[in-house]
């Protein structure tokens, strides 16, 4: 009873960080103006997708604000067009925008936010990006979001687990 309890709590711990990982990025953000991440994938294996932006400048957000929004290419134009009429106040994003696929709030220096969308909402055979709507920012802050039919990481947690059980054969042994 002790033991596969053991081993179920051990095996959660180690797997759950890989398998979230493939679901998940954290996007760092900076007072220079930049996304660190220089494109984000996207598998079709995921059911939801969960995108964390980080603002890791010290600059206010009415002065260098950072949000991350998802969209078709063909939509980024216009979605910054009415964002920017819209105004710091609305997170420079005109409301409830059906273009928008997803995006986080308009956050400054030290603050972060998160994200998750549908992965239904990709199609196949559309092109995305990512960026940020912050006046004059898509310039540099405008990056490819990829949408992957292959599943990542498989080789990963398959060794991850073949380790976890050689580990816990010899840990678990003398019970
Ligand atoms: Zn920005």
């Amino acid at each position: 009873m002790i033991r596969k309890f053991v081993a179920a709590s051990v095996l959660a711990l180690v797997s759950a960080p890989l398998l979230a990982a493939e679901c998940s990025v954290e996007v760092h953000s900076t007072d220079q103006m930049t996304f660190d991440t220089k494109e984000i994938k996207v598998s079709k294996s995921c059911k939801t997708f969960t995108i964390e932006l980080k603002h890791v400048g010290n600059l206010p957000k009415n002065v260098m604000g950072h949000n991350l929004v998802v969209a078709k290419t063909s939509d980024v134009q216009a979605i910054s067009a009415d964002g920017i009429a819209a105004g710091v106040d609305k997170d420079y994003l005109k409301a409830d925008d059906a273009r928008v696929i997803a995006h986080t709030k308009l956050i400054g220096g030290g603050e972060s936010d998160s994200v998750t969308f549908d992965v239904s909402k990709l199609d196949a055979a559309e092109a995305y990006q990512f960026f940020c709507s912050f006046p004059g920012h898509a310039a540099l802050m405008k990056l490819a979001l990829i949408h992957i039919s292959e599943p990542t990481r498989r080789y990963a947690i398959s060794y991850a687990v073949f380790c976890l059980k050689k580990k816990l054969f010899m840990t678990l042994k003398p019970y």
